[in-house]
């Protein structure tokens, strides 16, 4: 059942009021329930974009505080792939110093409320938890990304974030290539250093797979824009609509721009297909298209954009990660009346974060597991009306350690579709490689760099985030442009 903002904030301060003046144990610790996310209801929800979790209270924030149990060997902390201190910074929430907790979390990550918004917490920090572990559940850890996230907003919101204070100017130069998180860690961190540094985004919007991927209802775009801001405030200077490749290649840049050495974060954003016959018929997207004209490009305004998505009835999304529920759950909020994820396994091999999941089920998108599309058919029109799917069971574990989906002969069905999303993984775009002699790249198409320094098989070049490490996650892509940072530093003060 739904329960409000309001109910949860008493609940908090009921179990302020009981443990006020208290000495805590481990013991009493370990009885102060987890603090729920407050949210909005999921029937309101899909008739709006607006952001699905509503953030903690004050009140939540402490009492989610008063749970840790300041371990002495912060098991945590290695969970947390740029090591935050995580129990300084709770502990510094629970005496009510956000600000001082922000500046322990900016020690070691850029975009905390990014982080404590996106992050899959309960496979990194929190899976280490032992509050975690003493109750056997996971969900039952301490909300670090919860906390994370409420003393970023409330630092952001009160004007008292870390200022950054930028060195001496080393007349050396930096292109940055991309601008998605591990372009703009990079970024930030050459800047401070003193170095002159230039951004060449392709897109018109800044911000990579926070802007155009993720949905608004999961991470607010103004919040990337404030980060973009700083970087603009720092002094970066950010090319738009400037598609390195094309528009100019990473040779000139470092021969005829006078570009010292260039750290490449261009993402993985080339959309893997099924190669099923029909998937060229009109109605069938790309998660990244059909994600990308929703977020940067207004498509569900269907009166005056100028490239409105169609108005789709019935949805098919192929595929179970968390692209695939973002990809559903804004078909909803498009306006679909229906809308059905189609994956190969079971629930349990789902790879879609589990509070997506949950959040996708209460907004009422189906689920029909154990079921392998084989054929897109279509009108004379060459529009989508139907999806040929074939019922799975699973057999042995394949080389990912999953059950693997066997299909069993004989039980095609036709099913009734006008909208087919394909949202089964992204590899790199291979337009640097192409146009750069000299990058190497492994068989899945990804850069080959030193693992120590990030540096490509070019000279000069480094490269960091989901070019390198395939699709992975924002807090991974954000650490590698730190490292890649430090890196190129060295390289050109030696
Ligand atoms: P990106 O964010 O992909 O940015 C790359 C940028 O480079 C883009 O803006 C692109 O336009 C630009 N570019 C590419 N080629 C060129 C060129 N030749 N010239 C100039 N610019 C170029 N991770 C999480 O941790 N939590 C989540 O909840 C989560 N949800 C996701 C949902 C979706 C829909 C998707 C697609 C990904 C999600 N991820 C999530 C993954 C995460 O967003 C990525 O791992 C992360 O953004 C990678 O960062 P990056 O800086 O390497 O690249
Ligand atoms: Fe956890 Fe992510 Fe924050 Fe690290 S950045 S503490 S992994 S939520
Ligand atoms: Fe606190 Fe959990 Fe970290 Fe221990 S492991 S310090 S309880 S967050």
């Amino acid at each position: 059942m739904h329960v409000s903002r309001e109910e949860l904030d008493n609940q908090a301060i009921e179990i302020l009021k009981k443990y006020e003046g208290v000495k805590l144990t481990p013991k009493t610790r370990g009885e102060i329930p987890v603090q729920e996310m407050p949210t909005q209801a999921p029937m309101v929800r899909i008739t709006n974009m607006n952001e699905v979790a509503e953030g903690y209270t004050e009140n939540q924030v402490k009492a989610e505080a008063l749970r840790c149990l300041q371990c002495k060997n912060e098991p945590c902390i290695q969970g947390c792939p740029v090591g935050i201190n995580i129990p300084k910074f709770i502990a510094e929430a629970a005496k009510g110093e956000y600000s001082a907790a922000n500046s322990v979390i900016k020690e070691s990550s850029l975009l905390p409320s990014i982080c404590g918004r996106v992050c899959p917490q309960e496979s990194q920090c929190q899976k280490f938890c032992t509050v975690g572990k003493i109750k056997k559940d996971v969900n039952q850890a301490v909300a670090i990304g919860r906390i994370e996230r409420f003393v970023a907003d409330y630092s952001r919101e009160n004007d008292c974030d870390v200022q950054p204070t930028i060195k001496a100017e080393t007349g050396k130069k930096v292109a940055i290539i991309g601008s998605g998180p591990a372009s703009v860690a990079a970024a930030a961190d050459l800047r401070k250093e003193g170095h002159s540094v230039v951004m060449f985004e392709a897109l018109h919007k800044a911000g990579g797979v926070l802007v155009y991927g993720i949905p608004e209802f999961r991470l607010p775009k103004k919040l990337v824009q404030h980060e973009i801001n700083n970087l603009i405030a720092m002094g970066v200077e950010l090319n738009l609509n400037y598609l390195v490749g094309k528009t100019r290649t990473i040779e000139k840049l470092m021969t005829t721009d006078g570009f010292d050495a260039v750290f490449v974060g261009a993402g993985a954003g080339l959309p893997k297909f099924m190669n099923i016959p029909g998937e060229n018929l009109i109605g069938v997207f790309s998660a990244n298209e059909f994600l990308t004209r929703s977020n940067l490009m207004k498509a569900y305004d269907q009166k005056d954009s100028l490239t409105p998505l169609w108005n789709c009835e019935r949805a098919a999304i192929f595929g179970g990660g968390n692209v695939a529920m973002d990809a559903a759950r804004t078909a909803k909020r498009l306006g679909a009346k229906e809308v059905t994820v189609i994956y190969r396994r079971s629930e349990e091999e789902l790879p879609a974060r589990k509070e997506e999941f949950e959040h996708a089920k209460e907004e009422g998108i189906n689920f029909l597991l154990l079921h392998q599309p084989h054929e897109i058919i279509g009108n004379d029109k060459s529009h989508v009306t139907s999806v040929k799917v074939v019922t799975c069971e699973l057999g042995e574990p394949d080389a990912s350690g999953r059950r693997s989906p066997v299909e069993i002969p004989g039980t095609e069905q036709i099913l009734a579709f006008d909208t087919v999303v394909v949202s089964i993984g992204n590899s790199s775009n291979p337009l640097i490689k192409q146009t750069t002699e000299g990058i190497e790249t492994n068989k899945r198409g990804n850069f080959i760099v030193n693992e120590e320094t990030l540096e490509t098989t070019l000279p000069g070049v480094y490269a960091g985030g989901d070019i390198v490490l395939g699709a992975a996650t924002v807090i991974l892509a954000m650490g590698q442009g730190r490292k890649a940072a430090k890196a190129i530093n060295k390289y050109l003060t030696k």
